[in-house]
């Protein structure tokens, strides 16, 4: 258990008749010192506390319908630029019978497993009863409890959609909504990346650049559409099958530009950027959690939720006892990530210049290039 200095002070001599509490022997370099990564997280899949949006909250009833309907916002406008939802049910596939008791996903599908579970959904193994192969689907957990809580929900289908098909997002195939629930279909990634560091441990710093590497061709994407992430996590990457990065979850992305500014809510504590606490959403915040990101993956350390250590990663003190086998660049690097002043981060593109990560995506393009040569 780690006591904050001033619970330590609350400790008086005040209590007397009462038999005394042992008085805790904390000293402040046992107490605030950082650790590795806790063995307990190579459970299954983890529960997370559901996150809480507070604004606009609507607390009005929805229902949708019992038999399944396709989501889609791929192409269609309300004309403020924003995509309605598609509800077409000739978008799933042509074996679902409507007449049956049995819902789209258990017609359509083969359930395999349960590979994860976050705080509004719950992803399965799958197989596909139409084409045999296999997916990941991801099913909400709770019944939509508002109209309001619905839209939320549908606003991730839209991003994945948008980002489907760059090769460091997972690749996004249909959602569907049924008895009040959504269900995504995607990509089956082999493993997320906080999973991988577990099973690892201790990962070469070449694989750790090529990691940054792919998130930042990510994080461009989302940047350079004006849109922030603000859920930058291990866990919120997936491994492909390619061996490639994929950032999943954008449950949390807000635009910078619109009306859902207002909406943002923060992330995990872990890897919240220092300016968050005062309301402050930029793109520099989804740079500091990058960098704490590769910090946690490069000295396999223990991200604190709050308190002195927490409070020390976000004023430029970092674990150097951590750091002491990672190379100069990469360390300069994750510092100036993780900078205090989200104006002193670099932005994508700075990062994306460096000369390490230039000569990096230089070699995979002309890998690239001799693939598709051999290929044709
Ligand atoms: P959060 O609480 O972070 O918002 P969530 O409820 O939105 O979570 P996800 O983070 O999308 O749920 O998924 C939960 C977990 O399921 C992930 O951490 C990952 O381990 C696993 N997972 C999600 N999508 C896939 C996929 N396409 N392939 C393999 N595993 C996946």
């Amino acid at each position: 258990m780690v006591l904050f200095p001033n619970q330590v002070n609350m400790t008086t001599e005040s209590a007397l008749p009462l038999p005394r509490l042992p008085v805790p022997d904390i000293r402040a370099e046992v107490a605030f010192q950082h650790s590795q990564k806790q063995n307990e997280r190579l459970q299954e899949y983890r529960l997370r506390p559901p996150k809480l949006r507070l604004a606009n909250r609507s607390h009005s009833s929805t229902s949708t319908s019992t038999t399944a309907h396709a989501i889609s916002f791929r192409g269609e406008s309300d004309g403020n630029g924003k995509a309605l939802p598609e509800l077409d049910a000739n978008a799933l596939s042509g074996s679902y019978d409507r007449s049956m008791n049995e819902t789209y996903f258990e017609q359509c599908f083969t359930r395999l497993a349960k590979i994860g579970e976050g705080s509004f959904g719950e992803v399965f193994k799958v197989r596909s009863k139409e084409d045999g192969r296999m997916y990941a689907i991801k099913m909400s957990k709770e019944l939509y409890r508002s109209e309001h809580y619905r839209q939320e929900r549908l606003e991730e289908v839209r991003r994945y959609e948008q980002f489907s098909g760059h090769a460091n997002f997972v690749q996004f195939y249909r959602a569907w909504e049924q008895n009040d629930r959504l269900y995504m279909q995607m990509e089956l990634c082999r493993e997320s990346l906080d999973r991988y560091l577990v099973r690892r441990r201790d990962i070469p710093e070449e694989t750790i650049w090529n990691i940054l590497l792919d998130l930042l061709l990510a994080l461009k994407n989302l940047h350079d559409r004006n849109l922030i992430h603000l859920d930058i996590k291990l866990d919120n990457v997936l491994i492909g099958d390619d061996d490639s990065c994929k950032l999943a979850d954008f449950g949390l992305v807000i635009d910078v530009d619109r009306a859902n500014r207002h909406q943002a809510t923060e992330g995990d504590s872990r890897y919240m950027a220092p300016e968050i606490l005062q309301g402050k959403f930029s793109k520099a915040a989804d740079i500091f959690s990058l960098g704490v990101a590769m910090l946690e993956l490069s000295c396999f350390l223990e991200l604190p939720h709050n308190g002195p250590l927490w409070q020390q990663l976000r004023s430029g003190v970092l674990p150097h006892d951590f750091m002491k086998n990672i190379s100069p660049e990469l360390e300069t690097l994750i510092r100036q990530m993780m900078s205090p002043e989200p104006e002193a981060r670099p932005t994508v593109d700075e990062i994306l210049s460096h000369k390490k990560l230039v000569s990096l995506l230089e070699r995979r393009n002309r890998w690239r290039l001799i693939i598709k040569m051999v290929c044709y």
